[in-house]
C-alpha cells in the first residue's frame, strides 16, 4: 500500500518522547538549550522564548543577547551572557530569532547559531536574517519554524499561495533547506527533507493567534532538541504540548502568551 502522506501523534506517542531525567541524570546530561532572541526593540520576545525552553525538558537555558536584564528579572533560573552566542559557552541546542531584530548583532547571532555544531531551530527575525548557503552547509539538524508569512517571504511567493497550499509549501522549504520544518498557523505541519509523512498537529486553538505564543513555541521545541528529541519529534511534541497549555490556559476566553508557557508542565503531567 502506498505510505500515507501526512500523520499525527497520538497521546501515547507525545508521552513515550516527553525527555524524563533518570536517578543518575544532571543538569547537563538533560541538556543546555542556548536562546539567542530579542533586542532593545523587542525584549519581552526573550523572555517568552525562555519562559518556553524552561518548561521543555532541558537541564539549563543559557541566554545570549540584549535582553539579559529583562530575562533574569522575571528568569533567575537562566545563565546569561550579554554578548554574542558564540562566546556564551557549550549548548546541546540553540534557539534563535525571536524579536532579534535586524541590527549588525542581530546578523551576528544568526551567523553564530548556524556556525555551531549542534542543532539549531530559527524562528522569526532568524529567518529573514538567515544566509541560505549557510543553513544547506550545516551538519547538525536545522528546524524552521516560519509562520504563513514568513514561509511565503522564503519561498518568495505571496502569503495567499502559502495559505492555498500549505502541505505543498512545508515540503518546498523542507527539500530547498534541507532541514525539517515547522509550518504554523492553524493546521500546524511538520516536514522533514526526503519522504517521510507530514505531521499535522492535533492541538491547539485559534486563542493562540496572539502576540508572543510562537516565541515560547521556539523555546520549548529547541529545549526538547537540546533534550536529544529527534528534530521532527522536537518539533512536532513542542507544537502538541504548546498546544495543549495554550487551550488549558484559554478554556475559551482569551489568553496571553506568558500564560501559555505557564500551563507547559500542567499539559506535560497529564500527558506522561
Ligand atoms: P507566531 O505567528 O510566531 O506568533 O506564532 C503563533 C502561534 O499561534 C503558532 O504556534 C501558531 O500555530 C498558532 N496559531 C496562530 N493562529 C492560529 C489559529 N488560527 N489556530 C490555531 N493556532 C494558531
Ligand atoms: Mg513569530
Amino acid at each position: 500500500p502506498a505510505r500515507p502522506c501526512l500523520e499525527a501523534l497520538q497521546y501515547e506517542d507525545v508521552a513515550a518522547l516527553l525527555p524524563v531525567p533518570g536517578t543518575e541524570s544532571d543538569k547537563y546530561r538533560r541538556g543546555v538549550v542556548g536562546v539567542a532572541a530579542g533586542s532593545r526593540q523587542y525584549p519581552g520576545a526573550a523572555v517568552l522564548a525562555v519562559s518556553g525552553a524552561l518548561h521543555g525538558g532541558a537541564g539549563a537555558v543559557r541566554y545570549a543577547g540584549p535582553g539579559a536584564d529583562a530575562v533574569i528579572a522575571r528568569h533567575p533560573e537562566t545563565l546569561v551572557h550579554p554578548g554574542r552566542p558564540a562566546e556564551a559557552g557549550r549548548v546541546q541546542a540553540w534557539v534563535v530569532g525571536p524579536g532579534l531584530g535586524n541590527t549588525p548583532e542581530a546578523v551576528e547571532a544568526v551567523a553564530d547559531v548556524l556556525a555551531a555544531d549542534v542543532p539549531v531551530l530559527v524562528d522569526a527575525d532568524g529567518l529573514r536574517l538567515m544566509d541560505t548557503g549557510a543553513v544547506r552547509a550545516r551538519d547538525a539538524a536545522t528546524v524552521l519554524t516560519p509562520h504563513a508569512g514568513e514561509a511565503a517571504a522564503l519561498l518568495g511567493v505571496a502569503r495567499e499561495e502559502v495559505e492555498a497550499g500549505r502541505l505543498a509549501a512545508v515540503r518546498e522549504l523542507a527539500a530547498r533547506y534541507d532541514a525539517t520544518v515547522l509550518l504554523k498557523g492553524s493546521t500546524t505541519l511538520v516536514a522533514e527533507p526526503g519522504g517521510a509523512p507530514v505531521r499535522v498537529n492535533p492541538t491547539g486553538t485559534s486563542w493562540l493567534a496572539t502576540a508572543g505564543s510562537g516565541d515560547v513555541l521556539s523555546g520549548l521545541a529547541g529545549s526538547l532538541l537540546a533534550a536529544g528529541l529527534a528534530p521532527r519529534d522536537a518539533a512536532s511534541v513542542g507544537a502538541y504540548l504548546h498546544g495543549l497549555a495554550a487551550r488549558r490556559a484559554s478554556a475559551g476566553a482569551p489568553v496571553a502568551a506568558r500564560d501559555v508557557a505557564a500551563r507547559i508542565p500542567e499539559v506535560w503531567r497529564d500527558v506522561y
